[in-house]
């Protein structure tokens, strides 16, 4: 049933936009949408981490935000959907693990902070979803990417639930950590993306909250899907 790709006129070329604080499970449910409807998969959140790997592996300082912005200017990054991971690339290199490293999640909200690396983001963001069809995800999509997308969503969840959710990725992908090394990292990041002054996280006008916490994945992609139905009737 999962697999069955929607293939409803009405559901064609439009913009959904996800945006929602770490853990909230925006990733996976922005995926499998994608997938469901035949769209395309825009993870901005895999942007800003390809950006701060990229920086940090030339000792250019978090802090330095011209420098941040030139390289997101000029340096190109892209996607591709391989076997329903989807991977991401910063001038021709495939970084899709490396992005996830401690490391990088710890630089990244100090990199994403910056005014002008967020203009040259958001352009590029806006570019791929020129055509439509597309699932966007982030903290926001909703709010200055694509204020007027067809269907806005903001995902919440605990922060003990998102911290579980993470140490389980984590640990999947092999690397160490525990869970109150997660709470501690997520509260961080919420207070540090909520707070900032160049487009924090925000419950954008006109976006449907979805509460995840008691929620299967497979169960909250489901009911996005009727909540678009209804939205796009
Ligand atoms: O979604 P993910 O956890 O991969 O995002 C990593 C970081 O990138 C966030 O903590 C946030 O600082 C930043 N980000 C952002 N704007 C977005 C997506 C992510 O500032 N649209």
């Amino acid at each position: 049933m999962h697999d069955i790709k929607l293939n409803l006129p009405r559901l064609k070329g439009k913009i959904i936009a996800v945006d929602g604080p770490a853990g909230s499970g925006k990733s996976t449910t922005a995926r499998m949408l994608a997938a469901r409807l035949g769209y395309v998969y825009l993870d901005t959140g895999a942007m800003y981490r390809a950006l701060t790997h990229f920086a940090l592996k030339r000792k250019i300082s978090p802090s330095d935000g011209p420098a941040l912005a030139a390289i997101a200017e000029k340096v190109p990054i892209e996607f591709e959907t391989h076997e329903n991971v989807n991977r991401v690339s910063i001038n021709g290199k495939d970084v899709t693990n490396e992005i996830r490293t401690p490391e990088v999640t710890r630089h990244v909200s100090e990199v994403s902070a910056h005014k002008e690396v967020r203009k040259a983001m958001v352009a590029k963001q806006r570019e791929m979803g020129k055509k439509g069809s597309i699932v966007a995800e982030g903290r926001d999509t909703t709010t200055v990417v694509f204020p007027h997308a067809d269907v806005k969503i903001f995902l919440s969840a605990s922060v003990k639930e998102r911290a579980s959710r993470r140490l389980l990725d984590l640990t999947k992908m092999g690397i160490s950590t525990t869970l109150e090394e997660q709470e501690a990292d997520i509260i961080r990041r919420d207070e540090h993306d909520s707070n900032r002054e160049h487009s924090p996280l925000k419950k954008a006008p006109g976006a449907f909250t979805v509460d995840t916490t008691d929620m299967t994945i497979e169960g909250q992609v489901d009911f996005i899907i009727s909540l678009i139905r209804q939205i796009l009737k």
